[in-house]
């Protein structure tokens, strides 16, 4: 948005030639603490961020979303029983 004021380092460019906020290897926005999962841009976050509802519905799916990802991935690398 015009008004975000996110340090240039953290973000990239999408296919369609957007600004988006840049991801680490493994996929998280790049401004992510992995270690604590917290925003270390927090004053400084995108209006997307902020407009974004902690709790609610986009928010639960996201959640579901990673959680199936998470089961999908313990199934795929589970031993297999006889
Ligand atoms: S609040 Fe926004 S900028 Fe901060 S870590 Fe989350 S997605 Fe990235």
């Amino acid at each position: 948005m015009p008004d975000d004021a996110v340090p240039g380092h953290l973000l990239d460019t999408d296919e369609l030639g957007r600004t988006v906020m840049a991801r680490n290897d493994e996929g998280w926005c790049a401004a992510i603490d992995p270690y604590h999962l917290r925003c270390t841009i927090y004053s400084q976050r995108p209006a997307i961020c902020r407009q974004f509802s902690m709790g609610g519905d986009d928010c639960r799916t996201v959640r579901q979303d990673y959680r199936r990802q998470q089961h999908d991935l313990s199934t795929l690398f589970s031993p297999i029983h006889p």
